[in-house]
């Protein structure tokens, strides 16, 4: 929500300084979808305040919801008319985590991925960012009014993760600008710890993070623990390869001495092996920092016809073998993909 203008109204409205308040405690603490039902002020400046502004920067095209309830998918119609995608995720019941777009597209391409794919458009504002959190705000206190929370009794987001279209630290101007409106006590009041960038390994972003935001949870989409493959799936690795990373990795330790976690999709025959995992457990080892290094493993959800998950076993073996080398691992649990939400399928369907 565009607060400046807001603040504008009010002044040209006379309003006391209070009402802005009131205004904000509405629509970030209670998740009010309209002007018009906040009650605490008058009707004809709710009226006036409907008439010229909108609460949110875009028009919600559909939410398409899992039959577990679990987990949801919204489009977004953006002023300019571009499209993004946002995904609400109940892992356990007490969570609910919103994985937001931060880019119309992505520019990295990277093979296995549904956004590369689409190639870059724009990059989003602060705001742009930061309404698909207020948007699913506003639907969960819908769903709460409606009893309809079955896969969680919480009805707030409890984490944000920027998983979504678009690499982070290729647009860290509205990303971070979007970090302070999240974390600010006035707006959303997230915790910086329940906050997570996922970058595919951008290396002066990663720099940025550990100097700004050392609280802010970093994950690298690693994929691949050896330059050849990694250079033919993810074109970053051609001009930052793994030693580059390493460094700024080390660097990032240096200073903000929090657990990374190392993103790890499961490609069949591609990155699967127990050569693939000792080669992982290697470079994890060169990093010098293996007690802060999580590895996610997580199931393909098919986007391309090129590329198939491995299986359930093959997972489970490779999760094993890293353990053999003291590498902790967890099997993440996929969600989303009923509904094309899941990672690495966004791509405005
Ligand atoms: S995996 Fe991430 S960085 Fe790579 S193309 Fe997809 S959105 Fe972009």
């Amino acid at each position: 929500m565009d607060i400046t203008k807001l603040e504008k109204i009010l002044r040209a409205e006379n309003q006391p300084k209070y009402r802005l308040e009131q205004i904000r405690k509405a629509i970030f603490n209670y998740g009010i979808s309209s002007f018009l039902d906040i009650s605490t002020i008058s009707l004809a400046l709710r009226k006036r305040l409907d008439g010229e502004m909108k609460i949110l920067s875009f028009d919600v095209e559909k939410v398409l919801v899992a039959s577990n309830g679990q987990s949801a998918k919204a489009l977004f119609k953006l002023r300019d008319g571009n499209f993004i995608e946002s995904v609400l995720i109940s892992p356990k019941p007490g969570i609910w985590s919103v994985c937001i777009s931060c880019q119309v597209g992505c520019a990295m391409g990277c093979k296995f991925c549904a956004t590369g794919k689409i190639g870059f458009k724009r990059n989003l504002t602060a705001e742009e960012i930061t309404d698909q959190i207020l948007f699913w705000r506003q639907y969960l206190k819908r769903q709460e009014s409606k009893n309809l929370l079955a896969a969680s009794p919480t009805s707030h987001v409890t984490n944000v993760v920027f998983m979504g279209m678009g690499e982070p630290f290729l647009n860290w101007k509205n990303v971070s600008q979007s970090i302070k409106i999240l974390t600010d006590k006035n707006l959303f009041g997230f915790s910086s710890r329940s906050i997570s960038v996922s970058t595919c390994g951008i290396v002066g972003g990663v720099k940025e993070m550990a100097k700004e935001f050392p609280q802010v949870n970093l994950a690298i989409s690693l994929h691949f623990a050896d330059d050849e493959k990694r250079n033919a799936y993810m074109p970053i690795n051609k001009k930052e390869n793994l030693g580059i990373l390493k460094k700024a990795l080390q660097e990032y330790f240096k200073i903000a001495k929090r657990k990374v976690f190392l993103e790890y999709i499961m490609l069949e025959n591609i990155n699967d092996s127990k050569e693939d995992a000792k080669m992982l457990a290697d470079y994890i080892k060169s990093i010098g920092f293996s007690h802060l290094l999580h590895v996610n493993l997580i199931r393909y959800n098919l986007v391309h016809e090129d590329f198939r998950s491995s299986s359930k076993s093959k997972i489970y073996a490779f999760k094993k073998e890293l353990g053999k080398y003291k590498v902790n691992s967890t099997i993440r649990k996929s969600l989303g993909e009923e509904i094309k939400g899941a990672c690495g399928q966004l791509a405005v369907h």
